[in-house]
């Protein structure tokens, strides 16, 4: 095996939604630097708009809501823990960017007159732009990756940021999981997209990979950030989120809910009173499931045929398009009967929730150099778009510090220590397997970290994610894939590790199920109103 070594001046490691916006964007600002997008699957169908999407989740569209309305939303779904600045920032840009990708080729819904067909969801503002067509999404950023002329490389997996002496990020380190060969990439500024924390929890089906969130997105960023001395925020604000059961796709409520279809427990009954992107709202749903009214449904069963088949074409074919088929195996139909619905597995994503590397208002982290965007940066809520706004922010603005920096000095031992490390478990014989660490450490988040959340569980739980530090350094890989699901499982225990810390630390409750203490069970704002930061 070989190393590799190259020297670029804006780096952006992630090629999923938030990455290639970066990219493009970056190199739009100045076409003469060399922008180089790293990706550890292919950018063609990576990340966790590979089958396209199908609705903007939180569109701040003139006429429909304001900036200011729509950050006083989040703050208040938020329970008041957000950096308004960078709710600001998403939503001023929101409408500029729906445009912009609307000119490139991406179709949202419109009406007859050829304005967009905002949906009202939920209680107070409207944000819901139906994207039905919205399957090419991929395709139309790979044109754009094409037309600017930013260098890709697929199949290279990152593991640790580069550090200047001076303590600026200078690259990152990557192995190639076809061929392991080790690669240095140094770089004047980089940028982190690598989506959310989404092997945290073992899913109830028990399938390592059936996962809610797209299973390439292990916490690898969360625990390359940290490394770089990076603060983490509102890690104890897990994600989770209601899905149709036994199938690793969404919930669909923001496509069924203008149909008239509707969350239902096991009488039938409306029950969630709360709004749509809220803790409270999981936390309604989980009270349903533990009590006699239980299970918790889909209720389709009540809507007209040609309802149906128009809510079957937007689900069956856009966003999770395995959807049909599953029903199909399953024998579920939306016409005969209401469909169980469950929660998902617990994970970290800004995305959905709040947890993620700390960021301001042009994406900047903490460590000079180093930007992020995407579902892995502290911008509550900010769904697809907001990637797609902070990927830009976050280009525009690593193309002007590797502008005005030059490449950081690196001490010579960080790259011998990082390959060692990379490339130990292909040196091990009659290790332990990659997918059995990774299976016992997930069952241990599950039964310790999920909520509700106890203290003397989550220390227990602590002590064995500790224990299976030692367990890392005995991991055996038969090849570069498997050497891949290896570092993947050295993320996952930091990430584990991250959120029994962050959750013991904030003694109250707070954002519903995300952060239910059943020992500190009243949310305490006189003392908590807050944000805890994680760092090394
Ligand atoms: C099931 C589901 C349904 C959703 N529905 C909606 C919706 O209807 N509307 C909406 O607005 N939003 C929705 N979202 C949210 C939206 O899809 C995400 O917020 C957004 O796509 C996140 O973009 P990202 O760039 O952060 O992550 P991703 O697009 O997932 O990209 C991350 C990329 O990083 C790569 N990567 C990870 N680790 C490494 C590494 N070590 N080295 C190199 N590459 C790496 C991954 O392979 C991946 O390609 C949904 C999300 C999910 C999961």
């Amino acid at each position: 095996m070989n190393t590799h070594e190259q020297i670029v001046d804006v780096l952006v490691i992630g090629g999923g939604t938030a990455g290639p916006m970066a990219a493009v964007k970056a190199k739009q600002a100045n076409p003469k630097l060399n922008v180089l997008l790293l990706e550890k699957a292919n950018v063609k169908r990576s990340g966790a708009i590979s089958m396209g999407m199908d609705g903007l989740n939180n569109a701040v569209v003139p006429g429909f809501a304001t900036p200011e309305q729509y950050v006083r939303e989040i703050t208040a779904a938020n329970d008041g823990i957000v950096n308004q600045k960078t709710v600001m920032a998403y939503a001023r840009n929101s409408y500029d960017m729906i445009e912009e990708l609307d000119r490139w080729g991406v179709k949202f819904e419109k009406d007859e007159t050829g304005d967009y067909a905002m949906r009202k969801v939920h209680h107070v503002g409207t944000y819901v732009l139906p994207m039905p067509q919205g399957h090419d999404i991929k395709k139309v950023l790979y044109r754009q990756l094409k037309r600017t002329r930013v260098e890709i490389t697929n199949r290279l997996v990152a593991t640790r940021l580069i550090l200047g002496e001076d303590g600026r990020v200078a690259g990152t380190f990557a192995f190639d999981c076809r061929t392991g060969d080790f690669h240095v990439v140094r770089a004047k500024s980089v940028v982190l997209c690598t989506g959310a924390a989404g092997r945290l929890g073992l899913p109830s089906s028990g399938y390592l990979f059936g996962t809610y969130e797209n299973p390439t997105n292990a916490g690898d960023g969360y625990s390359m950030a940290l490394h770089a001395g990076a603060e983490l925020s509102g890690i104890e604000c897990f994600q989770i989120n209601p899905l149709i059961k036994d199938y690793n796709g969404p919930a669909c409520a923001y496509v069924t809910g203008p149909f008239g279809g509707y969350t239902a427990n096991a009488k039938g009954e409306r029950f969630i009173e709360c709004d749509y992107w809220s803790g409270q709202m999981m936390m309604e749903f989980w009270r349903e499931l533990q009590s006699g009214n239980g299970p918790v449904f889909l209720k389709l069963d009540h809507l007209a045929e040609e309802t149906i088949a128009t809510i079957e074409h937007i689900l069956h074919t856009n966003e999770r398009p395995s959807r049909g088929r599953f029903h199909e195996g399953r024998g579920t139909d939306y016409r005969e009967r209401m469909v169980e619905m469950h929660i998902s597995e617990i994970g970290l994503c800004s995305g959905h929730s709040a947890s993620g590397v700390w960021v301001d208002e042009h994406a900047r982290t903490t460590v000079p150099g180093l930007h992020a965007a995407g579902d892995l940066a502290c911008v509550p809520h900010n769904y697809m778009l907001g990637a797609f706004v902070y990927g830009r922010l976050a280009g525009e603005s690593a193309a002007a510090y590797s502008q005005s920096n030059e490449l950081a000095p690196v001490p010579l031992d960080q790259l011998e220590a990082e390959r060692t490390r990379v490339w130990a478990p292909l040196g091990r014989t009659d290790g332990l397997q990659p997918n059995q660490v990774e299976y016992k450490l997930r069952r241990l988040v599950n039964d310790y970290l999920q909520p509700p959340k106890a203290t003397r569980k989550m220390e227990i739980g602590l002590a064995h994610f500790e224990t299976i530090r030692g367990d890392l350094d005995r991991i055996s890989a038969a090849g570069p894939h498997e050497l891949m699901r290896a570092m993947e499982v050295h993320a996952i225990r930091d990430c584990a590790e991250m959120a029994a810390r962050a959750s013991l630390y904030r003694t109250e409750s707070r954002w519903g199920l995300y952060h239910a203490r059943v020992d500190f069970p009243q949310r305490d704002d006189a003392n908590w109103l807050t944000h805890v930061q994680v760092a090394q």
